[in-house]
């Protein structure tokens, strides 16, 4: 058997599910395939004909969305210990966002009961031995709608402090160095009058983002994780096939769902091109694609459609990655044996028609 497409012997065939296209997620779900970094070698990245030695395991849960409710609580602690409790475990974690089920448009008590159970389960499941790193998602922005908040603004740990505080970061976004890769975690969010955001790097974020990677050795193998997608092809299957139809027939992504600076990062990845990997999450889809020698997977989500089963065919699952000494990685998404207990909610009532074809 070929030594990249092998079952880990610690994971059962029903729990391991590939990386792949979001069109092709249904096809494989059950496979025993791990999802390689590399395809024709003279273009994507992870190749390695032999030799190279693995030096770290990190993995990447994200939208986690953990609440009282539909024994998310449960479910979250159910990933942590799977993930805790592998012969091989992750060295290393890196959150995706989404962390609370909401805490930006939530009043406080509540926000506050979801960050509480968030922290409680991350302390009973991780030994302090394993390194814990958080990017920002949407969800995780405290009371930025102000409106369905009830906050004012003025509180001390409005927005993306909370995020910070809880943590006891510097800025939402920073990187590191780790076994010889060096790691980068982007605060998507830009946020916009009116409590609204999109998903955008601000002038001072991507200005760090230049000064970061040209301060990193070529030689050095870079991996990026942001909330939102950098490039995603779930985005074309994301969202509700009525509002969808609705909108347009041109396929649109929302400055909501996707970096809407993809071009400006791509051209710094590839100006550098030592970036190997980008992982994000806000979708609750998996998918893959690899643009110039970079691969972008969007990791699902811990909590699936919310605690409510599986999104599209996307079901409950985190991120385990491997990475090479020689820049290399592979990925697998990796369920938890998680059975919802919540009911999918009802689909929207269909559009009278779709739109007509503009004339060309
Ligand atoms: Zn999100």
């Amino acid at each position: 058997m070929n030594a990249d497409l092998r079952t880990p012997p610690h994971l059962s065939r029903r729990s391991l599910i590939a990386g792949g296209l979001a069109a092709s997620t249904a096809a494989l779900l059950g496979s025993a395939a791990t999802a390689r970094g590399t395809q024709p070698p003279a273009v994507l990245p992870g190749g390695s004909a032999g030799g190279r030695k693995r030096v770290l395991r990190f993995a990447h849960p994200t939208d986690i969305h953990v609440q009282p409710e539909l024994k998310a609580t449960e479910g979250m602690t159910a990933c942590f210990a799977h993930m805790m409790s592998l012969a091989d475990r992750p060295e290393l974690i890196i959150t995706g966002g989404d962390l609370p089920m909401d805490s930006r448009a939530t009043p406080e008590p509540r926000s506050r009961i979801e960050w509480d159970l968030f922290k409680k389960v991350l302390a009973d499941t991780v030994p302090a031995a394993v390194r814990i790193e958080h990017a920002c998602g949407n969800h995780d922005i405290f009371g930025q709608n102000r409106k369905a908040s009830g906050l004012t603004g003025s509180e001390s740990f409005f927005g993306k402090k909370w995020f910070m505080d809880a943590f006891g970061y510097k800025a939402p976004y920073r990187s590191f160095d780790r076994a010889g890769w060096h790691f980068i975690v982007l605060d998507s969010m830009e946020l916009l009058p009116e409590d609204d955001y999109r998903a955008r790097l601000d002038p001072e974020q991507m200005a760090w983002l230049k000064a970061d990677l040209a301060a990193t050795p070529a030689s050095t193998p870079v991996v990026v994780v942001s909330h939102a997608p950098i490039m995603s092809v779930a985005n074309f299957l994301d969202k509700a096939d009525t509002i969808w139809q609705k909108t347009s027939i041109d396929l649109v992504i929302e400055d909501r769902r996707m970096h809407t600076d993809c071009r400006e990062i791509e051209a710094i990845f590839r100006k550098h091109g030592n970036v190997k990997l980008c992982l994000s999450g806000h979708l609750h889809l998996l998918d893959r694609c690899t643009y110039n020698g970079v691969t972008y997977i969007c990791d699902g989500a811990v909590s699936g459609a919310k605690w409510r089963g599986s999104k599209r065919q996307t079901p409950e699952g985190y991120g385990l990655i491997d990475l090479y000494s020689d820049g290399s990685f592979e990925h697998t998404y990796q369920g938890f044996g998680w059975v919802a207990v919540g009911k999918p909610l009802a689909p929207a009532a269909a559009p009278a028609a779709a739109p007509a074809a503009p004339a060309r």
